[in-house]
């Protein structure tokens, strides 16, 4: 739940979680629609859906265990290398780190070098001795995000307070290396199209869409334009912006009352729902409600 969203967003979603499935074995006796219900409004969705096929196979295959080798946690549906390394740092504290943001940072900064002329695999297994003296290796993992996050932050470090500074090759050096300046994620424009039922107080949606993600989930018809314009047929309603993931859309909404079905659709209530709803979609749902 962590990957990609902060621990305030995270928590009630997570005791919700835990309330349902206390354990592996609950969890994996579950099914795709419960699960996903619980994680409505918390996006990502890949992650739950790899949570549940996880713990599917961890109960069938693993006797309920994970695995302690890098290659079989690696072979697990949504564990790439961070997740594994954390893992096996976590539940098995075996001397391996975990690179994240946070990770990188502390590591280019002591260096003085930009990440991307690092290559932190090698650096770890260089300085293996080093690194791993304690036996905590599980509590060095937690200290180095926590010390990126909290002392070696992204802007402005406590470099002062740090205990690192006599070693730090970024607080000694005159020639402070600057970070390459991250890639805007270009917006793109869509088209949504609504099908309302205005006596029933109903929307069609669909899971033929041409987003190119949030597959499988329901959503009006949805379309990608250059621009904003008349369409025949149509009423344009509004135009707002809104973030998926990493991605960055401009959404433009028209709309049209009509009793009759379209094809590969499904009527939803624009209220209440025992389905699982995406929270783009229930952001589209607020902002026609005003010509229900
Ligand atoms: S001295 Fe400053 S830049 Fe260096 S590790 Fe500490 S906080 Fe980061």
């Amino acid at each position: 739940m962590l990957q990609q969203t902060q621990v305030k967003t995270t928590l009630p979603y997570f005791k919700n979680f835990l309330l349902h499935f206390p354990n592996l074995k609950s969890l994996a006796k579950s099914n795709e629609k419960k699960v996903l219900k619980l994680w409505e409004g918390l996006g990502y969705y890949r992650r739950a859906r790899n949570l549940l096929a996880t713990a599917k196979i961890l109960v069938k295959e693993h006797d309920s265990k994970l695995p302690k080798k890098i290659i079989d946690l690696k072979k697990l549906p949504g564990i790439g290398d961070y997740t594994a390394n954390a893992l096996l740092a976590f539940v098995h504290n075996q001397p391996t780190i975990a690179i994240d943001g946070n990770v990188k940072r502390v590591f280019s900064r002591i260096l003085n070098k930009r990440e991307n002329e690092i290559d932190f695999n090698k650096l770890i297994e260089t300085n293996r001795k080093s690194l791993f003296k304690t036996k905590r290796h599980s509590d060095f993992v937690e200290s180095l995000m926590e010390f990126g996050a909290l002392v070696c932050k992204p802007k402005e470090p406590l470099c002062f307070k740090c205990s690192l500074k006599n070693t730090c090759r970024y607080f000694k050096s005159d020639k402070k290396f600057k970070q390459l300046k991250k890639i805007k994620t270009k917006i793109k424009n869509y088209n949504v199209f609504c099908y309302i039922d205005k006596t029933k107080n109903k929307i069609a949606l669909t899971k033929k869409h041409d987003l190119g993600f949030l597959d499988n989930f329901y959503l009006p018809p949805i379309k990608e334009t250059t621009f904003q314009n008349k369409i025949k047929y149509w009423n344009f309603h509004s135009n707002f912006k809104n973030s998926i993931s990493n991605k960055k859309l401009n959404i433009n909404l028209y709309y049209r009352f009509c009793s009759k079905l379209p094809l590969q659709s499904q009527w939803f209530s624009l209220k209440e729902n025992n389905e699982f709803i995406p929270t783009f979609t229930k952001k589209i749902f607020k902002q026609i409600l005003d010509i229900t």
